[in-house]
Formats: C-alpha cells, structure tokens, sequence
C-alpha cells in the first residue's frame, strides 16, 4: 500500500512545499494545519502540514514530531493561508506562521500572560517518585519555566501534581498579575439597542436576513458621516451571537479607535459575551492568550486591525470592515495583503456574510456594487437631528502664499470659539515646517538615505527624514555659503499649532499627529480631552479625520487640500475626496456644523464633490477616468520594485527583466523601469515597473515570469500585487 505523505510548508522564506513521509506511528494523529518539526538541510525547522495524500515515499525524510495536539488551523483558515500567499506572491510558511502568534510554534513554551500560576524547577538532583510527577517535571526543566495554562494543555489535570512537586520541593510556584489592558479594564457603562432610524432598519433587516442564512454574502454599508453605521453593526452582530456564531469587526487601526471598541463593550459585555481586542499594544504573551482563547471558542467578538484577518475563531457568523476604504488594510511589506480582500474570500471559505463600511467607499467597492457583485445598503441621512455640515471651499489664489490662515477661516474660528464650540483643523503634514531653506544661497537639506527634503521640527530642534528618521540638529549657519538666515519654508502641524496660539492666545489648543500620539495612551488622552470640552482647538494631521465623534466640534478648517489632491498617484482624487469628506464629517454632529476647505483648486471634482458630499458623482467621474486608463477597479496591477546600491545596477537589472517580460508578450502593458518616487530610500536606489493588465489571469502569467527570472546578486526584486502605495 502507498505510504502517508505530508506536504509542509516550513517557516523559511521559500515559495515551495516539501514533503515528507508520515511515520506509522503518526498517521492517526497527523492532520492537515498541524504545527510540526522536521529535519530540513542540517537543521530542524518548524512548519504546517497543508496536505496528506498517499503515494511513494522511499527518498522521503520523516517528519520528526507534532509541535501540538490539534491543529494550529483549521481547514478554511489554511486555505486562506495558501491562497494569499500564492495571491501575493509570498513564502507559505512565512505566510501561515505571520497567522499565528509569535511564540506559538518556539520550542519554548511561552510565559501565558492571563494564567496565575508559574512554575520554575530548583535545583533538586533527586527525582520525585511517580511517573507522571517525573514527565511534568522534565518537561518544567526542558522549558525553564511554565505556567498553569501551558501545562493544562500538555497535561490533563496537571493541577494535583504541580502541588506535590511543590511541596516536595522540587518546583517553586509564582503567582503573575495579569497585565492591565486599556482597552479591556477602564470601566463603561452598559448601553442599550437604540431604536433605529428607517434606513437604519432596512439594512439592518437584510443583513439579519443574512446572518440567518448564515452562507457567503457580501455587503456594503455605505452610509454619510454620523449615520448610524456602527449601530447597526452592533446589532447585526447581536443576531450573529444568537444564532451561537462569532463577530469578527477589522477597524483600520485599533490605537486610533478607542471609542469603537468602548461601544461594543458596552453593548455586550454585560450580557456575558466575551470580547477580545488584538492591538499592538500588547506582548507577545497576551497576543498568544488571546489567541488560544479565541481557538478554544472562549470568545463571541474578535476586534482588532489587519493581522486580525486570521483570528481563529471556529464560526464567524459575520465578518465587518470598518472605513474599509482606509489604506493601512493593506501591509505595505514582507507580507502585502489586503485585509479587506482577505474578508471576502474567508467569508467564501466559512459561508458567513461580509460587510464592508465605509461613507466613502473605495472605487473598488464601489464598483462591485456596481456590478452587481456586492449588495448595496445605503444610510443617506445622520441618525439624529444633526444635518450634514455645509461646506465651502476657500479660493486661496490671490491671497498671500505666507498666510496659512485664511481671513474667511479666521473669522470662522472666532465665530466659533465665541459659542462655545470646538474647531478641528487640519493639516496633512507633521512638524513644523517641510524644509529650511538659505535666504542667501537657496540651500535645503536633505536626507543622504532617502534624497527627500528633511522636515524641519522646532521643537525638538530637529531636522528629521520622514521615511527612514535620519536626523540632525540643524546647523546655525548654511554649510554652503556660511550665511545665518535659515529660514523655515511651508507649514507642518507644528507651526500651524504656534500661528493658532498667536491668533487666539485664549483658545485651549491641542495637536495631535504622529509625533504626539508616540507614546502609550497619548492618543487616547487627546480625545479624551476633547470629549471633555477641555480643548478649544485640535490642530491635527489625517489621524483627526478618523472615525472620532466629538459632539462638541462646530467647525472644521482644513488648511492644504492640495498637498494630497496634488500627490503623483492615479488614487490622488480619491484619497482627496475621501480624507475631506471624512473630516468634513467631523463637523457639526449635533446640528449646525461648517467646513471651510481652502484650495488652489476649487473648480477640482474632487473637491466639489467633497464639498457636496457627494459620493454618486464623484464616482461616476472617477470611474470614467480609470476606465479610460485602465486603473483598478477597471485593470489589475502589479508593481515590481527593484533595489539595491548603485542606480545604474539598479536600472540596468530592471531593463533586463523588461526586456524579457516584453519577449513573452501577452496582453499586459508594461510601464518603465522608471525611479520610483522615492527613488532612494533608507540608502538604496529603487526603480519600479508597473504591470497593468485588463484580466488577472494575464497579469497572473507575466508575474509568473517575473518571479522565476533570478535577479542578480546585490540587486532585490519585490513583487507587489495590487499595491497600493508606490512610492
Ligand atoms: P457613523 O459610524 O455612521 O459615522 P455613528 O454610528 O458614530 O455613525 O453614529 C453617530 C451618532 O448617532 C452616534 O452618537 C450614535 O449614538 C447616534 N445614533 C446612531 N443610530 C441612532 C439611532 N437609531 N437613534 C439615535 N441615535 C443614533
Ligand atoms: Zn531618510
């Protein structure tokens, strides 16, 4: 009879499977998303077996041990897992191990951060008498240490035991203090189901539709700023845990969303369901907590960013993604996933409903819509009295290019102060100016890793590159005709904080970007403020435009809208329309609110649109234009980014792999080799070439190609498919 063979994929960066023969004592155990070690070259690595099948296995190696009893994955989990790393051209093993949490598949078991109790061995050269005392204790002293729920898993009933061993001497017991999670400890209060609105009531009833259903439907919630999005996700995912299923919620950006997962704790928590929150916030330790917790079925609401994506949970009963337009989805290396594409395909693999949210839909949403690949549910108007804001735009040619500050936004502001309200303004650059520049000569400085001008902070004294940190004091006089004037050119949040202060000395102002949310909690602290009516204005980059609401907030000013209408990028008019109009939404949350959005361009579609708020005309405009130029939703694209030391190595190795891609030919459009926009970054030259293709099988068969041609030494291809980012 043929023997038992197991692919695996081993957690090294190799694009392949290795198979392995299964040993007779083995097969009735070894099943498919099994963690195990097996020899590879001289070493022993760890990996998952993502098939058995029979056939000859005489050449085969053995594979050497399970790493765990169950599988680390089940089935539809694993095949998301292979899926995606083929997808995005990565390395299975590497793709499946970034689905798991750090120290799951380490030969030492973790310190578990929620258990009680950890055991550590002295120093004792008897042995303790039973056999199965002798077998916990080996396997303490092999590890070093272990904890109470560790050991649970490798024993049963452990519990007896590890206290004989204490008390006889041969283990030490300490009791650990579960770390406090900010997201999990600060008390809420218990809020009810609102009754909801007519529209709200129409999605919410077709979505429950689904849920009940309970098979693969995909659905997107497109509703205005302040609709009432997130009630309905709360209540869609109250007939998810009825029917004894799990919610799955992807927020962009967990730091950023405190006030998200507050309302779903306070929604549910008191009724006994169990949420967890996987941020970045915490250790390695508390990640493979809630991990296991979450494989046990210990938990009914997953909440987390990205990498939430394969959350182990046994049966989604729905999967959300809020603002699913929002870019960060997307992991910009190593692995390049999309998070939000990911949702719909696992939503496949499980048979569950996905819903995607956003008030400003990606195109490609949008365009699943459309095409009727996708059900539209619409929320076109806020949820309590609040109109949308009105919005004017504020021509800024004519006025003087040194003045940040409009006279129209000024008298806005004070206006506003004057009622007692709130203004947020933003400006989508940090520090505090983008550049220093030599009144005399005309010299800037710029990063010798990257070739970008390097941004000028004054607070820190600072001149600092915004892609790699590279940093210095800036210097007192130009080093290239030693003249004193360095002056700061343009505006960065920083000194658009100190020119507020001058104009309203008694406003409260607070700023908040990335500079001033680094440390923990920072972030949080701001809103926190906000809420409170402790701060009069909030001066702040793109993070102010997200997902907050602040009641109190009357006015919103946005400062440099060209700045991101004006980024050489073919997604520039939606990232515009999309940061205003979402920060526009900000505005006026109880009634009354105004914008005043300040441009070169006022006449754009973008921002009309903005300024309408008013997403159907803006995505028939936008959709023609991609339609005519064949950008995504309307092709598929690829971006291969070649780096490495020496620009003329660099372009020479990408001609080269031109060339050849040109030779197989196929339907595909190829575009350059050209420097990418960042055309040195972190010390390396970088050049790019863009496959665009109409269907993704052509583009499939070229990066094929592209994969197999061995790029020389020193020089390192990147494939990046759907790319989001091409700088
Ligand atoms: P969105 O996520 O669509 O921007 P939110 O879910 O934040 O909107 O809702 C905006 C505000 O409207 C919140 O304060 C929320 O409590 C309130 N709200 C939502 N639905 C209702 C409803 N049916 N009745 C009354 N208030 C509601
Ligand atoms: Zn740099």
């Amino acid at each position: 009879m043929p023997e038992l063979i197991a692919d695996i994929a081993v957690f090294a960066p190799l694009r392949q499977l290795f198979s392995y023969r299964v040993a007779e004592s083995l097969c009735d155990s070894i099943r498919p998303g099994q963690g195990v070690r097996v020899p590879f070259g001289r070493r022993r690595v760890a990996g998952i077996v993502t098939a058995l099948r029979r056939g000859t296995a005489e050449k085969l190696k053995d594979v050497g041990e399970l790493l765990a009893e169950e599988p680390l994955l089940d089935q539809p989990l694993l095949e998301l897992c292979c899926w995606a790393a083929d997808y995005y051209r990565y390395p299975v093993g590497m793709a499946l191990r970034s689905a798991l949490p750090a120290g799951l598949v380490s030969a030492v078991p973790r310190v578990s951060a929620l258990s009680d109790s950890l055991y550590r061995p002295a120093e004792l050269t008897v042995q303790p008498k039973g056999n199965k005392q002798r077998e916990v204790l080996a396997f303490i002293q092999t590890a070093g240490e272990a904890t109470l729920s560790c050991l649970r898993d490798e024993f049963s009933a452990p519990h007896t035991i590890l206290e004989r061993l204490v008390e006889q001497g041969f283990l030490t017991k300490t009791k650990i203090e579960k770390l406090r999670d900010p997201f999990l400890s600060d008390p809420v209060k218990t809020d009810m189901p609102l009754s909801l609105t007519a529209e709200q009531q129409v999605a919410f009833e077709r979505l429950q539709q689904a849920v009940i259903a309970d098979i693969f439907s995909p659905f997107l919630l497109q509703g205005v700023t302040g609709s009432g999005k997130t009630e309905v996700y709360l209540q869609t995912i109250a007939e998810v845990l009825k029917q004894g299923r799990q919610g799955l919620v992807l927020v962009p950006e967990i730091a950023l969303t405190p006030q998200l997962v507050g309302r779903f704790r306070a929604r549910f928590e008191a009724a006994g369901y169990r949420i967890a929150v996987l941020h970045s916030g915490l250790s390695d330790g508390e990640r493979f907590d809630s991990w296991r917790q979450i494989a046990r079925g210990d938990i009914d609401i997953v909440i987390g960013a990205r990498s939430a994506i394969f959350a182990p949970l046994q049966k989604p009963g729905l999967i959300i993604i809020d603002e699913e337009h929002e870019s960060s989805y997307k992991q910009g290396e190593g692995f390049r996933y999309n998070a939000r594409d990911l949702a719909l395909l696992r939503g496949q693999k499980v048979g569950c409903p996905v819903l995607l949210g956003s008030a400003t839909p990606s195109l490609g949403s949008a365009f699943r819509c459309a095409s009727g690949q996708m059900e539209k549910l619409e929320l076109t108007r806020r949820a309590h009295a609040g109109e949308l804001p009105k919005v004017d735009l504020v021509n800024l040619s004519g006025q003087p290019p040194e003045q940040l500050i409009s006279t129209q936004l000024q008298e806005g502001i004070a206006t506003t102060l004057d009622a007692g309200q709130q203004v947020l303004l933003l400006l989508n650059r940090r520090g505090f100016s983008p550049f220093l520049l030599c009144a005399d000569c005309g010299q800037t400085f710029r990063c010798p890793n990257c070739e970008i001008t390097l941004t000028y902070h004054q607070k820190v004294q600072h001149l600092r590159c915004h892609y790699c940190d590279y940093s210095i004091t800036p210097p007192t006089a130009c080093p290239r005709c030693e003249g004193d004037q360095l002056e700061p050119e343009g505006f960065g949040t920083e000194r658009l904080e100190q020119e507020i202060a001058e104009l309203f000395p008694a406003a409260r102002i607070a700023r908040m970007d990335r500079d001033t949310t680094s440390r923990k909690g920072a972030h949080q602290k701001i809103v926190r403020k906000m809420l409170d009516r402790q701060v009069d204005i909030l001066v702040g980059t793109q993070m102010i435009a997200k997902g907050h609401d602040f009641p109190g907030v009357a006015l919103v000013g946005v400062l440099a809208s060209d700045a991101v209408l004006n980024l050489p990028d073919f997604r520039a008019a939606e990232r515009a329309f999309s940061l205003l109009t979402q920060v526009a939404g900000r505005a006026g949350r109880t009634g009354g609110g105004r914008v005043l959005i300040q441009t070169y361009s006022p006449d754009h579609y973008a921002l009309e649109c903005a300024a309408a708020q008013d997403y159907a005309t803006f995505y028939e405009q936008e959709i023609l234009f991609r339609q005519e130029l064949g950008y995504p939703p309307a092709g598929h694209l690829a971006n291969l980014v070649f780096s490495g030391i020496g620009e003329q190595k660099v372009q020479k190795v990408a001609e080269g792999l031109t060339a050849y891609l040109f030779d197989v030919g196929g339907p595909v459009e190829i575009l350059g080799p050209s420097p990418c926009p960042l055309f040195r970054l972190r010390g390396k030259h970088r050049v790019q070439i863009l496959l665009k293709a109409e269907k993704r099988s052509q583009l499939k068969r070229l990066l094929d190609y592209a994969e197999h041609w061995k790029a020389p030494a020193g020089v390192s291809l990147t494939i990046d498919v759907d790319p989001l980012d091409m700088f």
